[in-house]
Parts: C-alpha cells; structure tokens; sequence
C-alpha cells in the first residue's frame, strides 16, 4: 500500500513512538521516508517512461507491517464478527454482539470494518441502503517470491520501488517490492506485490489457474521488466481477484454520538483515492454526522486553525468542499 499524500495526517494520528517506526514498517527499507522521488508511470509495450508523478516523502507498506505497526500496545482480538448492536435507552452506553456469542459493551462504537460494513448497515438501518455498487473491473493481485535472485534483482533494477505500466490493450499492470523477509542481501526471498486490472464484467467463478492464464497472456506482450514481472510468477502462485466497489456516502443515524463509521465503511471507493485521503475525510465525517458534544473535540484537535463551526448540513456537502 503507498503512502505518500496521508503522510503527514498519520504523524498527527499516531503516538510519536508508534510513528517513528514507520520506516521499518517500509517494503523498501534501504529508501527513507524522506527521499522522495517520481512514481514512475510507463508505456506497457514500449517500457518508456510515459510520466513520472512526484511526491516529496513517502513510502510503500506491506498491509501486515502496518497493523502489525499501528496495533502496538493496543489489545487487538482477531476473528471478531460483529453481528448486532444495542443503544442504552437512557441515551447512554452501547453494546456490540458479535457472531461468535460474545457481547461487548462501551461508550461508544466506531465501525472500521471497510467496505461491506455491518456497522454501516447498522448505522442506515437497511441492509439495501448499506450495500455497495460493484464497479465493473477485472482486478488481479497476487504476491510472488520468484526464489531466484538472479530474477529479483531484475524485476527491480530500473525500478526498484514500484512501476506502473499501462497498456496501450487497455489495461495496467503493476509492481513493487512487498517484502525482504530475510533482507535486501537476499533477494531470493524478496516477495512482491504484482496486480493486473482491466475494465469490464469480472467473472468470479475462475480458479487461481485460470487467472494465472490470464494475466501471463496479456503480459507477454509487455516490455521489460513488466513482462518477466509476470512471465516469471511460479505456476501455483494464488491470484486473487479483488472486488472494486464504492457507496456514496450519506448521512447515518448516530444514536446521539454512539455509533460513527471511519475508513471504507464511511466511505469506501474505487482504487486511486484510498488511505491517503480518508484519514482526513474521516475525522471530517466523523464530526459531521450530527455526532452531538462526544466528537466535536475531535475536530478541533486536528484542525486546530480551522475555528468553524464544523457542522454541515450532509456528509456530501462536506466531501465536496473539505477533501
Ligand atoms: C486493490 C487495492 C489497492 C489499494 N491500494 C492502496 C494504496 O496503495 N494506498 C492506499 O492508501 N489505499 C489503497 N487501497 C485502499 C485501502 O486498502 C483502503 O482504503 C483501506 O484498507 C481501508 O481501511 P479500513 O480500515 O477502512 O478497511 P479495511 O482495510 O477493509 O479493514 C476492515 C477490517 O474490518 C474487518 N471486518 C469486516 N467485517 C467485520 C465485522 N462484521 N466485524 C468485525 N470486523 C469486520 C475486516 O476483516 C478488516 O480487517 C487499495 C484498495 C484496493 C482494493
């Protein structure tokens, strides 16, 4: 996952201690967050550099380094499903039930549980007002260790963070260094992130095989290094399909402050917009959701010079003027 734009929102979200660790959370340690540099776009069949979009500090993550990072100290329970919740009537208190039997009350609920959200469908009351729009996209993903370092240190020697080749056939294919599981002298065990998308009507009945197929036929008329990228991906290797869709945000019942939605499940969206963007959009949304005296703070503690009155009549009117 990149991190460029969100950068300096997650300095002020973070615990100073949590965020000065954020380099070693990095998929390529040996670049500091600080270095900048041009993302590099190129022709799919060429290989030439079609644009190079900059950014002045950055980096990329694996997903599992930045829970792993963002969930020190903090006691996480996996497997949780939430299932139902439950308001106090006197206005106070709520409490959360989850599939497994287990119930956990609190002040307050945040639902962080991304695109398909039962805590968004909580929060509409409607499970059909809830749900997402599918955006027609066939979008592969998949990591590879190619176990060869020969091949590893070819894959990213022209770029050695991540490329994005798009295709003159219409669709794009990507790559960057996921992980050095046994560090950047051994490329052998480099793992890389390599995702393939194109327009249209996804089947979902294939199998990692036929999507393997797929993706290496379309690779094979691509450039170096994105041909090999792809060409090299061990027969076996799982390719997953990600399902692409976006609701448009409205506003939600909060039960006087009780109940908010952070992240995707506030606002989830096609790819191109993301983290970078939300952590902002949520402490906006947040607030904006009527949320009564309990999240008002919360604004002024990360907008400190903004001394509006930050309440607007719908999460859109918001969107619209504050992202
Ligand atoms: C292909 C792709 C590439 C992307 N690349 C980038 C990128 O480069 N940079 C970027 O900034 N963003 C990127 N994004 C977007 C980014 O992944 C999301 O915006 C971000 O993960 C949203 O975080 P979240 O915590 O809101 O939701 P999620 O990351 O989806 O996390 C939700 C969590 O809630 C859990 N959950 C679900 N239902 C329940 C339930 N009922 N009870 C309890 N828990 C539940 C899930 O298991 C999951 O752990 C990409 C998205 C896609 C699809």
């Amino acid at each position: 996952m990149a991190i460029h734009w969100s950068l300096e929102r997650l300095e002020a979200l973070l615990p100073p201690e949590v965020y000065a660790n954020m380099e070693k959370a990095s998929c390529n340690p040996a670049v500091p967050i600080d270095a900048g540099g041009n993302y590099p776009i190129i022709h799919g069949e060429t290989g030439n550099m079609l644009a190079g979009v900059p950014y002045k500090r950055g980096l990329r993550v694996p997903r599992s380094k930045m829970r792993a990072l963002c969930g020190e100290g903090i006691p996480v329970q996996y497997g949780k499903h939430l299932n139902e919740v439950e308001f106090g009537s006197d206005g106070e208190g709520v409490t959360a039930k989850f599939t497994d039997g287990t119930i956990v009350s609190g002040t307050m609920i945040v639902g962080a549980d991304g695109t398909r959200s039962r805590a968004r469908e909580i929060a509409l009351g409607s499970i059909e007002k809830a749900a997402t729009t599918p955006f027609p996209i066939w979008h592969m993903n998949l990591t590879v260790c190619y176990g060869d370092a020969e091949k590893a240190r070819y894959v990213r020697s022209e770029f050695p963070t991540s490329f994005l080749a798009l295709s003159q056939r219409s669709f794009h294919a990507f790559q960057s260094i996921s992980s050095m599981p046994d560090g950047p002298d051994h490329p052998e065990s480099w793992i890389f992130h390599l995702a393939m998308a194109w327009r249209g009507e996804a089947r979902h009945d294939l199998s990692y095989e036929e999507r393997l197929a797929i993706i290496k036929e379309k690779a094979a008329g691509l450039a170096e290094p994105a041909r090999s990228s792809f060409m090299w991906i061990p027969e076996g290797t799982q390719v997953h399909k990600a399902d692409i869709s976006y609701w448009v945000t409205e506003p939600w019942v909060n039960h006087e402050g009780r109940l908010t939605l952070v992240g995707d499940a506030a606002h989830p969206m096609p790819p191109c917009t993301y983290l970078r963007h939300m952590l902002k959009r949520d402490v906006v949304l947040t607030i904006i959701s009527r949320p009564g005296p309990r999240l008002e703070p919360l604004y002024h503690r990360y907008f400190p010079s903004d001394k509006s009155h930050p309440v607007f009549p719908t999460n859109k009117y918001l969107m619209i003027f504050r992202i």
